[in-house]
């Protein structure tokens, strides 16, 4: 099949050196595989969305010399099919009404994720509302081995999450009656035939709950890559949360050069133009990523 790679921001406000990062090496790794990229602005949390921030998204990408292969699609345009990927879920019969509060999951935990600080869901309305209105609905996720989810990350090698321990049955539309990021972005990478997702490590604590509703859905699981992410003094990741500056569009050749070191990228500085620059990074990303394999392959021997 050939590549289908995809950028997906959420315009929570303008880009940041740190989505930045995961822009090049999307873009790179599309270029490398001689590629499509796609543009995929992920306004679904309308809370969280800021006016102006995608637009403002797509005219620095636009600055930075990445230019996506088709026009880009917006979260907010595809509810109908979260929709039907919900009722195909229901028809199925693998998922169900949820009527616990944020406080009411807390109380009747015993332990808190190991990996994250979310609370994995004891699975109180599984057998049912107890008599309290319905707020969210849940994906049923397997007891035993079956819950056991492993892939390999391009970058970071196998990874292996327990959907059981880990997470519990976890939330596709949201008691707010927004569509949850994981539905969402599983139904837009299957509908756009994503073939390679190359994204920030901050989301590869979600990658697993994707495989799964992959496969509930029926569709084909893409292969995967987590860049490490770009933290702060503190080490904190870097977010427009906590502060990250917008990025100075007057010199994407400077800041492309920092997020290639950031990428552990082997090349030097001498590039007069964005294409000069994309032509080495391509080539440096292609010499890592095939370093990697070829170790890989050594180590087990
Ligand atoms: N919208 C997500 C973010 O900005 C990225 C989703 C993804 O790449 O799967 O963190």
């Amino acid at each position: 099949m050939s590549y289908r790679g995809r950028f997906a921001p959420s315009p929570t406000g303008p880009l940041h050196f740190g989505s930045l990062v995961s822009a090049l090496a999307s873009w790179l790794d599309a270029r490398a595989h001689n590629g499509v990229w796609l543009v995929r602005i992920e306004d679904i949390d309308g809370p969280r969305t800021v006016p102006g921030a995608a637009d403002d998204i797509l005219s620095t990408l636009d600055r930075f010399g990445m230019h996506a292969d088709e026009p880009p699609v917006w979260q907010s345009q595809r509810m109908a099919r979260y929709e039907e990927a919900l009722e195909q879920l229901k028809a199925a019969g693998l998922v169900y009404p949820c009527g616990c509060t944020r406080k009411e999951i807390a109380d009747s935990l015993l332990h808190v994720h190991a990996r994250n600080t979310t609370l994995a869901y004891p699975g109180t309305c599984r057998s049912g509302l107890h008599g309290k209105p319905a707020r969210a609905w849940r994906l049923r996720v397997p007891d035993g081995d079956a819950a056991v989810i492993t892939f390999e990350d391009r970058w970071q090698r196998m990874q292996t999450q327990n959907l059981a321990t880990e997470v519990g049955d976890f939330v596709l539309r949201r008691a707010d009656d927004q569509w949850a990021y994981q539905l969402a972005v599983v139904v837009d990478d299957a509908d756009a035939s994503i073939t390679h997702v190359v994204r920030g490590e901050d989301l590869m604590d979600s990658t697993a709950r994707q495989i799964y509703l992959q496969r509930c859905l029926g569709v084909p699981t893409p292969s995967y890559l987590h860049v490490p992410v770009v933290t702060n003094d503190q080490g904190e990741k870097l977010s427009k949360q906590n502060g990250a500056t917008a990025l100075d569009n007057d010199k994407p050749l400077e800041t492309l050069r920092a997020a290639a070191r950031h990428l552990g990228l082997e090349m030097d500085d001498e590039h007069a133009t964005l294409e000069d620059f994309y032509t080495a990074a391509t080539a440096a990303w292609a010499k890592r990523m095939a370093v990697r394999v070829q170790r890989e392959r050594g180590g087990r021997v």
